[in-house]
């Protein structure tokens, strides 16, 4: 039998897509040109004010913004150990240190008190997690970025189209990450974006994007000065970005109609715990998280009814590279031991979703 997934390929229609791929394929420019100039401009459109600077992973994304930052040997970040592994190997790509916060056990995100307890002399800035596509505290933590002038960078890799005041990730700190990695929200097969509120930060992104090399003059003219990499997206990936673009709103309300439906349905099912939210904040669903009892009964008994539930993430304390400050995390270790994720995605039908909720009903 073939399982519910938790994750998918968001792949856009063969008809819509295929012509528009071939034009590109065989159009003698495949290089990052017009078509990477055109996801750009619509990105911004999306986000609604800032620069958006496309790359090749999300990764990369969260490498430029702490190159841009200066985090360099011997500075430490704040981050989580409830995320995905790009998230803190980036702080390791750019030298620093990862110095964890714990989370709040109510929304799985890291917790606003403790980053404030996690700063000191070292901490050059501060990197949240919009875990499952739930939005961080921000109020409380731009408050602490303008407390002690820690710049924050914002993975949202997991949170495309989430809001918080009514505007949707982008809008809130200076440094964004998106993902267009294979099972996010929409992809690009890979790819990423930076996306930022500076103008020169952006002039200065786009070095670092192509091997410090200003693609607006001439080799001969360019003298390298600052370290860049091969991080530039291409003409192909851009036109996949340009279409999922164009049904962006309409992908993600599907995530957002299943999550407000389970929120609803599963909010009084004895053995589970729903995740709360912060004020003012809406969840863009990329998983569906629950703090549930006897887990692995749990996993098995919707495996049985054909439907895919998984922890997911590795906590990323469990790493030994990824460990530079053993410290610890009461709230995380409560959470992580009874975390899993039932699938929410655009994928999941009316029928789906009340197939899912009346099996969890039903106990395990
Ligand atoms: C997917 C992901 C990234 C970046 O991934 P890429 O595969 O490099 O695009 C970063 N952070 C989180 C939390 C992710 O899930």
């Amino acid at each position: 039998m073939e399982l519910i997934p938790l994750v998918k390929t968001n792949m856009p229609r063969e008809d819509i897509l295929i012509p528009r791929l071939k034009e590109v394929l065989y159009s003698g420019y495949v290089a990052q040109g017009d078509s990477v100039d055109e996801f750009e401009q619509s990105f911004e459109h999306y986000i609604g004010k800032g620069k958006a600077l496309t790359v090749n992973s999300g990764t990369a994304a969260l490498h430029i913004a702490l190159d841009l930052i200066g985090v360099s040997e011997g500075d430490e970040v704040i981050s989580t150990a409830l995320t995905a592994e790009p998230t803190n190997i980036a702080i390791k790509m750019a030298g620093g240190k990862i110095r964890y916060a714990d989370i709040d056990y109510n929304t799985g995100n890291i917790s606003a008190q403790s980053i404030r307890d996690s700063i000191n002399e070292n901490t050059k800035s501060i990197m949240i997690v919009d875990y499952a596509g739930i939005p961080v505290n921000v109020r409380a933590i731009q408050q602490i970025s303008d407390d002690f002038s820690i710049p924050v960078i914002h993975d949202a890799a997991h949170s495309i189209g989430s809001k918080y005041d009514g505007k949707v990730a982008g809008n809130h700190f200076p440094y964004t990450a998106f993902s267009f990695q294979a099972i996010k929200h929409i992809t690009t097969v890979d790819g990423g974006m930076l996306h930022l509120k500076s103008e020169s930060e952006y002039e200065k992104g786009k070095l670092i994007r192509w091997f410090g090399l200003d693609k607006s003059k001439t080799r001969f003219e360019n003298n390298i000065t600052t370290l860049g990499y091969k991080y530039h997206m291409n003409n192909v990936n851009a036109t996949l970005g340009i279409i999922q673009l164009e049904t962006i709103q309409d992908t993600i309300s599907k995530h957002i109609e299943n999550g407000k439906y389970f929120d609803k349905m599963l909010a009084d099912v004895p053995g589970i715990e729903t995740l709360e939210y912060y004020t003012n904040t809406e969840p863009s669903y990329w998983l569906y998280t629950l703090k549930v009892e006897n887990r692995e009964g749990f996993i098995a008994k919707l495996k049985e009814n054909g439907i895919m539930a998984s922890e997911l993430h590795k906590r990323n304390d469990h790493h030994s590279l990824l460990n530079d400050f053993p410290t610890e995390l009461p709230n995380l270790n409560k959470f992580y031991e009874r975390l899993v994720h039932i699938p929410c995605g655009w994928w999941v039908k009316k029928e789906d979703r009340e197939r899912i909720v009346n099996i969890i009903s039903s106990g395990w």
